[in-house]
């Protein structure tokens, strides 16, 4: 009997998940909300309750000091030495991360290096794990990378085609993003290719962040988000690939600053830029069935962009066996997942059950017909039980 906390923060919110390993059991989940300011929220579910109250949260210390403090007071766990190992979710770990890693001090410094990579998530995760060394000082934990899966992608699909001594001096190059959710869809779906002879996956994260990645025989080939997040396909607030002049052209024509303008093709452009109306699929797809035209243009550019893909990465690995719908709205929107297999079915040869496609929300099912020639899946995604896994193996299992 092993306990393991899984964290994944930001720069206001900490979310946890505790487990039992290496059963995978969760034994209790939350977060922790608006940390840094007066009005904090921590919800904390256990045991089928659910307990929300609104400490002060005056910074990460405080909050990871609460929350381990409540999962004592609430008979979770009898004392603090029962957790035997936290890991913690890192957006960037750049070139240097291959997997996770155990966190020392070569550990530390590399993730402050990449801070100008990621600035508002490296800098949050290390705040954090800082927070849970105070509160935990014997308890090892891990780093879990959000790019370390696509680490495996060959040169040509990693570097841009900038001066090179730009890309050698600054380490610019595509990272990609998910890379945990890639992986755990493509260990999740080994039981849809035991009868065939090539493994061959197209992963498509789809929330409000949103990859696609190329798997071939567990490993990463391609994916779509770049050197950030802003990447690939079009996102909810983000415009995903564009015409690169775009940027400078917006920044003469509007007089915004480079700064002003990232910030918009980051938050406010996508689903919400084009519509004017929301950067929730939700919204977005009840306004097209009213007949709003410029919600019907975002999702018609959203669907396409991501058939798009499905279709690039269909030539890059030579074929493919499973196409893996996932994450919000990969897992719950039946009506993007149709219109996408609509779009690529004619030259893919994919066909769904429509009717059987309409009724998966959130759970896992092989959607495709027996007539179509890559069978496509529904899975929803678990980063965190990934991250457990690699904090139980190295800390726990290895040191026995
Ligand atoms: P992220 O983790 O990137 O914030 P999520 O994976 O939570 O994003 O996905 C958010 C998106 O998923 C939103 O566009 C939302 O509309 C959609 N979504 C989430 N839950 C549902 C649901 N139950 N039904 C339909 N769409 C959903």
């Amino acid at each position: 009997m092993s306990k393991v906390m899984t964290i994944n923060s930001g720069s206001s919110s900490l979310k946890f998940k505790l487990y039992e390993m290496p059963e995978e059991n969760v034994i209790c989940s939350g977060n922790l909300e608006r940390i840094g300011s007066p009005d904090g929220i921590f919800t904390i579910k256990y045991n089928g309750n659910k307990d929300v109250t609104e400490p002060v949260l005056e910074n990460h210390a405080v909050a990871a000091k609460l929350l381990v403090e409540a999962l004592v007071n609430k008979g979770i766990i009898k004392s603090f030495d029962e957790i035997g190992a936290i890991g913690h979710r890192i957006v960037q770990g750049g070139k240097y991360f291959k997997e996770s890693a155990m966190f020392n001090k070569d550990t530390e410094s590399k993730i402050e290096s990449l801070i100008p990579l990621a600035p508002l998530h490296n800098a949050a995760h290390l705040t954090c794990f800082r927070a849970f060394k105070e509160v935990l000082p014997n308890c090892p934990a891990i780093a879990t990378f959000d790019t370390a899966f696509h680490q495996t992608m060959e040169p040509e699909d990693y570097v841009f085609p900038i001066p090179y001594e730009l890309t050698e001096k600054y380490d610019i190059r595509r990272y990609g993003a998910h890379g945990t959710s890639h992986k755990y869809l493509s260990i999740e779906a080994e039981k849809y290719l035991h009868d065939t002879k090539s493994k061959k996956i197209i992963s498509c994260h789809i929330g409000s962040g949103a990859s696609i990645t190329a798997i071939k025989d567990g490993k990463c080939i391609a994916t779509s988000m770049g050197l950030t997040p802003l990447g690939g396909i079009m996102m909810g607030t983000r415009t995903g690939d564009m015409d690169p002049s775009v940027f400078n052209y917006v920044c003469t024509v509007t007089g915004k600053s480079a700064e002003e303008v990232y910030q918009m093709f980051n938050k406010k452009s996508g689903y919400l830029g084009v519509s004017q109306l929301s950067n929730d699929s939700r919204d977005i797809l009840d306004a097209v069935e009213k007949g709003n035209k410029l919600a019907k243009l975002a999702n018609d550019i959203f669907v396409r962009r991501i058939a798009d893909y499905i279709g690039q990465y269909f030539v890059r690995l030579g074929g493919a066996d499973l196409i893996i719908f996932s994450a919000g709205i990969g897992e719950n929107e039946p009506r993007t997942r149709a219109s996408v297999c609509d779009a690529i079915g004619e030259a893919l040869g994919v066909e769904i059950d429509k009717e059987l496609n309409s009724t998966i929300h959130g759970k896992e099912c092989l959607i495709s017909t027996k007539n179509s020639r890559i069978k496509v899946v529904v899975i929803p995604t678990d980063e965190e039980v990934m991250i457990a896994r690699d904090a139980y193996r190295m800390c726990i299992k290895e040191s026995k």
